[in-house]
């Protein structure tokens, strides 16, 4: 593969450095907007990656956030950015047709693409979690292998308020269970570090001050080992989740949440979720 990211400069809302052998390291830099995930970030992001898998001394990535929070989520400030500025990678188009067809293109090519491909990426991954990690958060916290979180981490998905069934990477049974998912789903209400470790959720749960040590500590253990060997331990573990028609899983409730979409755009005058949802999702926070 040839690098044809940009230089790293040109990035505004990631960083990328190598802060140990054989470990990329791509940060979230928007700690001003609590990392809110814009379109720039996203392909930014996917640029990231792309440059990581393809410098061939590098054999584990680390995904680590700025600031207080991990991320709060997708810029819900951000309205239809022009998709024409942005380099797809999908195979979707047709972007800004009416009705159900365009908005169901950008959410496919921009959350649930590159998070499938982000997830498939054949290196191993590690997230590095801090604050707040709100339903799109969830969107770049799942898609990585292992999870190092924070003790004063949480995670929530409160976006059935808005009247839809959750964020669109809807792998939510396959990472917290069916039984945690459906209470978070239900509820909206943020699951702490350690009631996520217990439900197999992340992999270690560390004081804040030790969090980027202990990150980079286990990715460097992992980088001991031969590329294809970890390759291929990912590739399987992997597949053993696809066995269990999780690819299928999420294609049907990306399904599902466009019928809320559409839903809500006929019931609520244009709007794409519920417009009281918002309101119920602050009083509770
Ligand atoms: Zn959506």
């Amino acid at each position: 593969m040839t690098d044809t990211t940009p230089e790293t400069t040109d990035w505004t809302r990631v960083r990328y450095d190598v802060p140990v052998e054989r470990v990329a390291r791509i940060t979230l830099a928007r700690p001003e907007a609590a990392n809110a995930q814009d379109y720039l970030m996203l392909t930014e992001l996917n640029q990231a990656f792309d440059r990581a898998i393809a410098d061939e001394d590098i054999r584990v990535i680390v995904l680590a956030a700025d600031g207080k929070h991990f991320s709060s989520g997708h810029d819900l400030g951000e309205i239809n950015p022009d998709m024409d500025a942005l380099p797809t990678i999908g195979t979707q188009c047709h972007f800004d047709a009416p009705g159900a067809e365009g908005y169901m293109a950008r959410e496919a090519e921009m959350y649930i693409g590159l998070c499938w491909r982000w997830r498939n990426l054949s290196k191993p991954t590690i997230a590095s979690v801090q604050g707040k990690v709100i339903a799109g958060g969830l969107m770049l916290v799942w898609p990585m292998d292992l999870i190092v979180c924070s003790d004063d981490a949480t995670f929530s998905d409160p976006v059935v308020a808005l009247g839809v069934n959750g964020h669109e990477y809807f792998v939510h049974p396959y990472e917290a269970g069916a039984r945690l998912a459906k209470d978070m789903l239900f509820t909206g209400r943020a699951i702490g570090a350690h009631e996520a470790l217990q439900h197999g959720m992340v992999n270690r749960v560390v004081a804040r001050d030790d969090l980027e040590s202990e990150t980079l500590a286990l990715a460097s253990h992992i980088a001991r080992r031969p590329m294809f060997g970890l390759t291929l331990a990912k590739q399987s573990v992997n597949n053993s989740q696809e066995a269990m028609g999780m690819y299928t899983a999420l294609q049907s409730a990306f399904g599902l949440h466009h019928v809320a979409h559409s839903h809500n755009r006929l019931k609520f005058d244009g709007w794409f979720i519920d417009p009281e949802g918002p309101q119920i999702i602050r009083d509770e926070a």
